[in-house]
């Protein structure tokens, strides 16, 4: 007959089963015993794997816990004892993480988890357990590391995307700003010390450091990297028909692994330790650089070159499009046939500076030049021969004015000249300079001399007797006082001061 369950008799007594229990469990059960003066310590008991698991002899330990101890890594060992006296005192649950040395020879992580009970005698004993969370750690750190790789690249796209928004809404004359602003982003966030941008001359024999981006402290080069020779730099030469013929970049991780020569000189005289350059294209062709100087030896991502690419097609397409907006612009506001500004051009130029006369009481004169019988001119030698006489014209008008002053073609064989703060006599005597110049220049076509002169009618602002809304007033009294010229019978100037002929 069965027994019932309740009768049944131990097969074997209970601790043959505790210590079954503790042997399948992964980790190690102990109950750790402190005097009341903390002098001694020992395992009342402690399972047998911390013979695995540690190498230590849980015998030995049932006499003495010193084993332990030296096995915990000896920058956790004094928050071990500082924890376990916390917890003596308290007699507050002790839950600690620490590296101890495993079997193996290395550290790995445990966590132990006890509770405290107060004896009679003062002595104290923690009932727990230790086990490996090295797996954990692991994970951790993983994951953490991830974090970190989305959190670098989630700042890394927010920053382009605020850069190549501030290329596309780039308003016109900005670019330069703007590249300084790319460059002072891009070398914060790569924590490097200098960022900069070249361009090179179109025989790749000059290169001309136009932006550059330092950390505060760092010795700017730009003063001294403007136009500079790349003669007589072999490696560098090399380097950047690389750039240029396979778009390779430049890398120096370890400036004392460069070869021995000028530029190795002259990086150290900068005091860079490693760089990275990257070629910038236009419409193409490589014609300039981006990189970046590190003052301090340090380590690159693995995809450091291929961030900084993508930063320099940025760079890239932004020069591209500030490079065809400027030919666009300049094709707009120039006069194909003569190369001087169009009318366009000048019609704004001259609100400008009639506000500025307004404003800062500046002298504004108005010259209106129109050449003499060009219709003639026309009907003896053709059109084309029209044509080169207007060129012609126009040379003289800029070799015989400042850069300050604004010379246009007006319109036909008319031409304007605009003076910001330049007095009657000046502008008169100017005037009187391109007359004279006109009159005695060889006009040439196809083997003919051609005689041309030409009429100017000159006013300023200070005449008008009101100040005007626009500069139409003032153009209005140049083209009458031109009409006096012709009047006068033409080759002249006539300005407030009346009619000048030489
Ligand atoms: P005036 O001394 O009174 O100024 O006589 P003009 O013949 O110069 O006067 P008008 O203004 O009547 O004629 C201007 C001529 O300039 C007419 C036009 O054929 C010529 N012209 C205007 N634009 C051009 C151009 O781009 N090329 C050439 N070849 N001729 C031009
Ligand atoms: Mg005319
Ligand atoms: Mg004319």
């Amino acid at each position: 007959m069965r027994k019932q369950s309740g009768e049944m008799e131990p097969l074997v007594d209970p601790d043959y089963f505790f210590r079954k229990l503790a042997s399948g469990i992964p980790g190690i059960l102990s109950t750790y015993w402190l005097s009341a003066d903390g002098e001694f310590h020992r395992y009342l008991f402690v399972s047998d794997q911390v013979q695995d698991i540690l190498g230590i002899n849980a015998n030995e330990l049932r006499e003495n816990a010193d084993a332990i101890f030296s096995a915990i890594h000896p920058d956790d060992l004094e928050g071990v004892s500082a924890s376990i006296a916390d917890s003596a005192m308290a007699l507050t649950p002790w839950r600690y993480q620490a590296r101890l040395r495993v079997n193996a020879g290395h550290f790995e992580w445990f966590e132990a988890h006890s509770k405290p009970e107060r004896q009679a005698d003062g002595s104290t004993i923690w009932y727990g357990q230790i086990h490996n969370i090295q797996h954990y750690k692991n994970l951790e750190r993983t994951f953490r590391e991830s974090e970190a790789e989305s959190a670098f690249q989630a700042t890394f796209q927010k920053l382009i995307a605020r850069l190549s928004t501030e290329f596309i809404t780039l308003g016109f004359g900005a670019i330069d700003e703007s590249i300084r602003e790319l460059l002072k982003a891009i070398g914060g966030f790569f924590d490097v010390d200098r960022a900069y941008l070249y361009e090179f001359s179109s025989d790749y024999q000059i290169m001309d450091n136009t932006h550059e981006w330092c950390s505060p402290g760092v010795l700017p080069l730009i003063d001294e990297q403007r136009n500079v020779l790349i003669d007589g730099f072999e490696w560098w030469h090399e380097k950047i028909s690389e750039m240029v013929s396979d778009n390779r970049i430049i890398f120096v991780e370890d400036l004392t692994q460069m070869p021995l020569g000028p530029e190795r000189d002259m990086l150290e005289q900068q005091g860079v330790c490693s760089m990275f350059c990257v070629p910038v294209r236009v419409n193409g062709a490589v014609t300039g650089f981006f990189g970046v100087d590190s003052l301090r030896k340090r380590a690159w991502r693995e995809d450091q070159a291929d961030l900084l690419i993508i930063v320099s097609g940025l760079l890239s397409g932004a020069l591209e499009r500030h490079r065809l907006e400027s030919e666009l612009l300049s094709q707009s506001i120039s006069d194909p046939l003569t190369s001087l500004h169009n009318r366009r051009y000048l019609m704004p130029r001259l609100n400008e500076m009639l506000s500025r006369s307004t404003r800062y009481g500046e002298r504004f004169t108005l010259a209106m030049f129109d050449l003499d019988r060009f219709k003639h001119i026309n009907d003896s030698i053709g059109h084309l021969g029209g044509d080169f006489c207007l060129r012609e014209f126009a040379n003289i008008l800029l070799e015989q004015t400042r850069d300050a002053d604004v010379v246009a073609r007006f319109g036909g064989e008319e031409f304007v000249v605009a003076f910001s703060d330049v007095s009657q006599a000046d502008v008169r005597r100017t005037v009187n300079r391109i007359i004279l110049s006109v009159r005695d220049h060889d006009f040439v076509f196809e083997g003919c001399v051609v005689p041309l002169t030409v009429s100017v009618g000159v006013a300023a602002m200070g005449e008008l007797s009101s100040i005007p809304a626009t500069p139409d007033p003032l153009i209005r009294l140049a083209d009458d006082r031109l009409y006096e010229a012709k009047q006068a019978g033409r080759d002249c100037l006539v300005d407030a001061s009346g009619m000048l002929r030489i």
